[in-house]
């Protein structure tokens, strides 16, 4: 047995008086594309919030790749290798999409203010190194013809790709995608799954909250169903969708579209 990527062991996240994880317990193997799903306030986004340091958990641990990482500052868990999108797209809307994935890369350099400011050569040497690799990275989720558009005149499709080629832009082995298909249409989620696939065969794990069933299902390996902070149901895709537990979750609860 090799070790798993992600642990959570019996997470709990308290808000005052609201439990949002209830003792979240899964793990995600090398490679994998796990699916989370669950109604709206099930606690999916809480999960990333606790697995990249927003949050420390109320109880329980969080390992990556067999060490803990509850409790760690954010960029150390960046650092480490995990990177995440967000379900409301946070990109820097007067940048261009070029300049926001330099901003993701900009995690990894050694160089900090003092280095912009002085203009050294070993700075301006990442800098052109970071260009390259941004260019890269917006080729590889299939927008590099808008490289020079500013983010807010994206497609909202396209800023779903970007906020992912900014991801990526840290070289996370953990990739968290956090309702990637929310607002895009059929072709651009078909595209969607594919790039999902992409970066698995790349070399990483992924960890997808996403509502779209059928996206959800086609790509996942194995999915985590979450109700009111707990796991209901976790396997393969055909048997979670199969489960009463999971048919009564979804039909139980009114859906919303936030
Ligand atoms: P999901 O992503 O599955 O829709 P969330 O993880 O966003 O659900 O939220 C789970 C529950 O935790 C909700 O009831 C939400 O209101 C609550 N919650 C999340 N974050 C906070 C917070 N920072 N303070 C208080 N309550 C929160
Ligand atoms: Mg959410």
């Amino acid at each position: 047995m090799s070790t798993p990527v992600l642990k959570l062991d019996q997470v709990v996240m308290q808000f005052g008086g609201v439990r949002a994880l209830g003792g979240a317990d899964f793990h995600i193997d090398q490679g994998e594309i796990f699916g989370l799903i669950g109604p709206n306030g099930a606690g999916k986004t809480t999960v990333f919030n606790v697995v990249t340091g927003v949050y420390q958990p109320t109880e329980g641990q969080v390992l990556f790749n067999g060490a803990r990482i509850d409790g760690k500052k954010r960029f150390r868990i960046t650092k480490l290798g995990i990177a995440r999108t967000f379900q409301n797209i946070r990109l820097f809307h007067n940048m261009s999409a070029l300049e926001n994935v330099m901003v993701g890369a900009d995690a990894h350099h050694r160089t900090g203010a003092i280095g912009a400011t002085l203009n050294l050569p070993w700075h301006r040497k990442e800098e052109k190194r970071g260009r390259e690799l941004a260019r890269e990275l917006l080729d590889f989720v299939g927008i590099s013809a808008r490289m020079t558009e500013t983010a807010k005149n994206l497609a909202y499709g396209d800023q779903r790709r970007l906020e992912i080629a900014r991801a990526l832009a840290t070289d996370p082995k953990l990739l968290l995608l956090d309702e990637p298909a929310a607002g895009m249409n059929p072709a651009e989620k078909e595209a969607l799954q594919a790039l999902i696939r992409k970066i698995r065969d790349s070399g990483r794990t992924v960890l997808l909250i996403e509502h779209d069933m059928s996206l959800v299902m086609g790509v996942s390996d194995r999915v985590a169903v979450l109700d009111f902070g707990q796991l209901i149901a976790e396997g393969l895709p055909a048997d979670v969708q199969n489960d009463p537990k999971v048919i009564e979750a979804y039909l139980g609860v009114s859906e919303d579209a936030s």
